[in-house]
């Protein structure tokens, strides 16, 4: 767990790597969000982070994300909550009362759920498409050659604002090439954010276009195993 200190030295330390990574790439400035990823890691865990300035975090359950982040918000109006884990219809009601932006939009049943309990919440939340950008049986995630059809019968169909896409590139192989392809497919989808890029690769993504980048170890430190079947 970090101390105060630890979390804004962290947090310093991550907002110059992103700075450096922005500049050699010659991305344009105030580009690039930190989503702090949170997951697994207790409220007093996020507390120091909160209180050095952190604003942004990702969690991935609705589960977990309800037992830690209403008494956060509480206390911090200002905070903004993304969801980046899958989400089941069935969990879409309270993941609209909960989070800010859904970053893991993939599928046209999940999007007109959205839409309705966003429509009955009174809460407009913008969304990210996620792309299975490597194709991977075991990821969530539209097809890449579906994927700007979709956002198309996201925005038309169902009326959600889609930001950006979102992508988890496979874990054996050298990331570029897959940021590359979300970077070109947000182009044709005609988005402008990017939520590519985790601890081991956000620099790789930042040179590729990435607005947004969720870390989580390199925040936080090693994340406890987590238990079978999640
Ligand atoms: C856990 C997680 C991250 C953060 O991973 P780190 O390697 O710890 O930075 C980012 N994105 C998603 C979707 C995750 O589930």
């Amino acid at each position: 767990m970090q101390s105060p200190v630890n979390a804004a030295e962290r947090l310093a330390m991550i907002g110059a790597m992103i700075e450096r990574a922005r500049r050699r790439f010659g991305q344009p400035p105030e580009k690039v969000t930190l989503v702090a990823v949170s997951k697994t890691f207790p409220a007093e865990a996020i507390a120091p982070f909160i209180n050095a300035g952190q604003r942004v975090f990702g969690e991935n359950r609705v589960q977990e994300a309800k037992t830690k982040w209403p008494a956060l918000r509480a206390l911090h109006p200002d905070l903004e909550l993304h969801l980046i884990g899958p989400l089941q219809t069935n969990k879409a009601r309270e993941a609209v009362a909960l989070f800010d932006v859904i970053e893991t939009v993939d599928r046209d049943k999940l999007a007109g759920v959205l839409a309705e309990e966003m429509a009955r919440g009174g809460r407009r939340l913008p969304v990210f498409v996620q792309v299975n950008i490597g194709l991977e049986p075991q990821k969530a995630g539209i097809a890449p050659q579906e994927a700007v059809a979709f956002v198309t019968r996201c925005r038309q169909v169902h009326g959600l604002e889609v930001a950006g896409l979102m992508c988890i590139p496979p874990e054996d192989q050298p990331p570029g090439p897959y940021f590359a392809q979300l970077a070109m497919l947000g182009g044709e989808a005609g988005v402008n954010q990017l939520s590519m890029g985790m601890s081991g690769d956000f620099e790789t993504a930042i040179g590729m276009g990435a607005t947004h980048v969720r870390l989580g170890s390199a925040l936080f430190g090693q994340r406890p195993p987590l238990p079978q079947g999640t």
